[in-house]
């Protein structure tokens, strides 16, 4: 763990294949959720260093050496990149588990998944696209993709590799060049990403990024003229905010924002793996997850039977240090993100909610320095409760009753939101019948969570606009453009004179 430490001590920003400090060399400690130490100090980027990566980014894209080069040629880049990943695989982990907290298993998942993320843009985009069609003689039509331009990427703290690798690899494999921001709080795998896109020679202004605050070098990426498309993973509130920052200059959005998913579970359902699921859904990421199953919807005749076994597993989670061994679930992400999520368990109990198990910060065994949380669960809940409708994105559940299928689909479309939601049933009709009513982007029947990189990602109602993953996160950050071509040139002879 030491030569990693070393080697996270003063981040740089990347603009125009350079490693800078900010113009006005301000930086930002990194902490170390799990101790409270800081590990690295990052660059407080400007607005100012915002415009210089745009301005790199914009002429390697007009220079063409990128979006000028063959999808093979793209494609083999994206290929080392996936390989260098995995070969600095262990690294990565370490580092994700230092800068944002999760146990060490769940970050050799997220390592695993760039690479395959790369891997399969790197196929994808070498595969047939486009369409022709049957219009009448003498033209011929067509259709063709091209690459946006400049794409100004922006992502949250929980997934701080992956959720860089969703929007680059894709935004990458198009032909767009890119200006990237990643959280002000986890700026530490990105960065080592970069020095990834440096050693396998990514043509200078590319892969742009430029570290900082929201408020500042995000607002300038969204509302900059040269920035051609916004795609913005984080919360619903922000999310809304760069949609209209971004009207001004018409730019291109997506966003993939927050949630508050349902997890459906009948009374006919395998009980032991819809208990098992319904925990991996919620604690997870300590429940810092945009999909957790943050409410269990549960069919009345096995409410009881229900609460009382998930809490018994619930209590037996090994809460710690993501770098410890038998660590199931790690702190969150801050000391600010702990504030807001012991204020929601604040607000459960005053609004009337009963805590059956949980509900304190954890302290003792040095985890006081820290930003630990109690798997925690309310149950005698209502629609109305704000811990019912509004996103925790912590380790807090509520387990609500239901009668039957149309009252448990009533309550499970009952939010803002709508990007995920589970249904566990032994009756195959049913769960399709049910999931089809969800109103939400992504869904799993006696599952929850599984996410594949070559399936569309993103949510309904306020949880979203597009997708990413799959073929459809690669048309995201694609232009369309219709060709007509006249097959007999000659005048078309609609004017007399
Ligand atoms: P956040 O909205 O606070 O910040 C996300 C990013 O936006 C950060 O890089 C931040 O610096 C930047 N930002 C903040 N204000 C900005 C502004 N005015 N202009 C431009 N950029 C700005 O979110 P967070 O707290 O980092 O992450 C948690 C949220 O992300 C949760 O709501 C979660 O559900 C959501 N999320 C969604 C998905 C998904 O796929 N739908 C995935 C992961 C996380």
């Amino acid at each position: 763990m030491v030569e990693v430490k070393k080697r996270v001590v003063n981040l740089k920003m990347f603009i125009d294949g350079e490693w800078k400090d900010a113009e006005n060399q301000d930086t930002r400690p990194v902490i170390n959720p799990a101790n409270g130490e800081v590990i690295s100090y990052a660059p407080e980027g400007t607005a100012a260093d915002a415009r210089a990566a745009i301005y790199a980014a914009r002429r390697a894209f007009e220079e063409g050496v990128w979006s000028g080069i063959s999808a093979q040629e793209r494609a083999s880049y994206l290929l080392k990149i996936a390989d260098k990943i995995e070969d600095y695989a262990d690294e990565l982990t370490q580092l994700e588990t230092m800068d944002n907290g999760k146990p060490l298993r769940e970050a050799g998942f997220d390592v695993g998944d760039a690479a395959a993320c790369f891997r399969y843009y790197a196929g994808l985009i070498t595969k047939p696209d486009g369409q022709t069609y049957h219009v009448a003689d003498p033209m011929q039509a067509m259709v063709v993709r091209e690459p946006v331009g400049v794409c100004g990427l922006i992502v949250p703290w929980n997934y701080p590799l992956l959720m860089s690798v969703w929007k680059i690899a894709p935004a990458l494999a198009a032909g767009n060049t890119i200006v990237f921001k990643p959280s002000e709080v986890t700026p530490v795998t990105p960065k080592k990403l970069f020095e990834i896109f440096e050693e396998v020679g990514l043509p200078k202004g590319v892969a742009n990024m430029v570290m900082g605050a929201g408020a500042v070098v995000g607002n300038e990426i969204a509302s900059h003229p040269e920035v051609d498309m916004i795609s913005f993973t984080g919360g619903t509130k922000t999310g809304k905010h760069i949609m209209k920052t971004a009207a001004d200059t018409m730019k291109k959005v997506s966003l993939e924002l927050g949630g508050k998913s349902p997890n459906i579970i009948f009374a006919d359902a395998d009980f032991e793996t819809a208990v098992d699921y319904a925990l991996f859904g919620i604690y997870a990421g300590s429940g810092q997850v945009c999909s957790a199953g943050s409410r269990i919807l549960v069919e009345e005749s096995i409410y009881d039977q229900f609460v009382a076994r998930f809490v018994e597993r619930a209590k037996q989670i090994q809460v710690g240090p993501g770098n410890a061994s038998g660590t199931e679930m790690g702190p969150l992400v801050s000391q600010e993100h702990l504030e807001k999520v012991l204020s929601y368990i604040e607000i459960g109990k005053q609004e009337g909610a009963q805590i059956a198990c949980g509900g304190k910060r954890i302290v003792g065994n040095g985890l006081e320095k820290g930003y630990f949380v109690e798997p925690t669960v309310f149950v005698n809940v209502n629609e109305e409760m704000r811990i019912v409708q509004e996103e925790i994105f912590g380790p807090v559940v509520v387990i609500q009753k239901f009668k039957g299928e149309e009252e448990a689909i009533k309550l499970a479309n009952g939010t803002i939101y709508g990007l995920a939601g589970g249904v566990f049933t032994n009756n195959g009709a049913k769960g399709l019948r049910v999931i089809k009513k969800l109103r939400a982007g992504i869904t799993w029947v006696n599952s929850y969570h599984p996410t594949y990189n070559e399936a569309p990602w993103g949510g309904y109602k306020q949880s979203g606009i597009g997708r990413s993953l799959g073929t459809f996160g690669l048309e995201e950050f694609q232009e369309i453009k219709q060709i007509n071509i006249n097959l007999q040139v000659e005048p078309i002879g609609w004017f007399s004179n």
